[in-house]
């Protein structure tokens, strides 16, 4: 777009816009080193795969696909009433939550508006703020010292960048790159803080991996309380359907039928709506899914912790690790052996580098892939 006037002035709010970088995809890192076997520890996917019901039910249906999907998407939205307690009527369903995202910046956002949201938060927000020209209303995080929640949200600054341009806050609980998290008794006073004609949308993408005994807010709980509260969840992480692209939005059906009335109406496909109805359905997978995960957690740490490194909090699928130094050079050696990583320097993090749990061999190959990186590096 550079040295292209028309093309800028046809487009003024995107030219600032720097694009959402996706994890390495396997196949390309195959290909560029001529080698086989990599693992991709990038993008925060079930290293189970998904749930066997679902590759059936997608199996059954697939001979279907010259048929529409239904655009009320009717099935999924009354198993997601059913398995979550919530209103059909409150439910918009996404091609991905990063879908459902977007039509909430369609709808409330614009230009002369604004949205509120954390440094180090999921890179979405800034992307789906800028691109309908509202102003990204950026909160300071919690200091890199921080005794509990190091790069956390810091809900006082988020509370002080709330403007009367402002129309949304975005906040993801647990909150990805980082990993970290914010409390019920905080996140609720946040809340009924926050003027009633600014959303607040609560991203809870891992909220599945959080584990019980937690302090953890699961905020479906508050939407009779707040009118103004959008909670988005999504089938791509302990699912293991990311490649299918199936998220959703839970609020007041008000809020429901605005961003409805935006969607494209076939936004998730045939296959997206059986598979994801039988995922619902297989509890044993999301359970297997969250042991591994646990289990992986402390594997990866206490293999970091004989590195001499550490990770920051998370009660996510992934670590964001701190290198003490450019992540860079780390990601690429990783990348030579075989294994891919997500560098998080685009988020301000240029000495940390974010890894994903995965399969018990694969997290023991990561450890060892990372303990020769830094032993060249040294
Ligand atoms: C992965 C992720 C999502 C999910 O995106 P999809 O579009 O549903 O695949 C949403 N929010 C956060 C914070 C994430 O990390």
């Amino acid at each position: 777009m550079k040295n292209n006037p028309w093309l800028e002035r046809a487009c003024a709010q995107v030219s600032g816009l720097a694009p959402y970088v996706p994890g390495k995809p396997l196949d390309e890192l195959e290909r560029e080193l001529g080698i086989q076997g990599a693992i991709k520890l990038a993008s925060n996917e079930n290293p189970l795969g998904p749930s066997p019901a679902a590759l059936l039910a997608m199996r059954e249906h697939a001979a279907s696909v010259h048929l529409y999907p239904d655009g009320n998407g009717f099935k999924l939205k009354q198993a997601l009433a059913q398995s979550l307690n919530v209103a059909l009527e409150s439910i918009t369903l996404g091609n991905g939550s990063n879908d459902v995202l977007d039509l909430i910046a369609r709808a409330f956002l614009g230009a002369g508006r604004g949205a509120v949201f954390s440094e180090y938060a999921f890179a979405v927000y800034a992307i789906s703020t800028q691109a309908v020209g509202a102003t990204a209303q950026v909160a300071k995080a919690l200091p890199a010292d921080h005794a509990q929640q190091p790069y956390g949200h810091n809900l006082a600054a988020m509370r002080a960048s709330i403007t009367e341009q402002t129309r949304v806050v975005f906040l993801a609980n647990p909150n990805n790159p980082t990993g970290t998290w914010v409390e019920k008794d905080a996140l609720h006073t946040f809340i009924a803080s926050v003027p009633s004609d600014v959303l607040v949308v609560v991203d809870e993408a891992y909220i599945e991996f959080v584990d019980d005994d937690a302090d953890f807010p699961n905020a479906l709980a508050w939407l009779n309380e707040f009118p103004n509260l959008i909670v988005t969840r999504t089938f791509s992480k302990i699912h293991g359907l990311a490649g299918l692209r199936v998220g959703y939005a839970v609020s007041h059906p008000q809020v429901a039928e605005v961003l409805n009335r935006m969607r494209q109406p076939f936004n998730v496909n045939l296959l997206a709506m059986e598979a994801t109805c039988a995922a619902l359905g297989d509890a044993a997978h999301v359970r297997r899914t969250r042991s591994l995960n646990a289990a992986g957690l402390t594997h990866v740490r206490a293999g970091l912790a004989a590195l001499g490194l550490t990770a920051l909090p998370s009660m996510g699928n992934f670590l964001c690790i701190d290198m003490r130094r450019s992540a860079h050079a780390v990601y690429d050696g990783l990348l030579r052996l075989g294994v891919i990583t997500r560098p998080v320097a685009g988020y301000g993090l240029p000495h940390h580098l974010r890894v994903s749990i995965g399969t018990e061999a694969e997290n023991a190959r990561f450890l060892s892939a990372l303990q020769m990186v830094m032993d060249s590096l040294a």
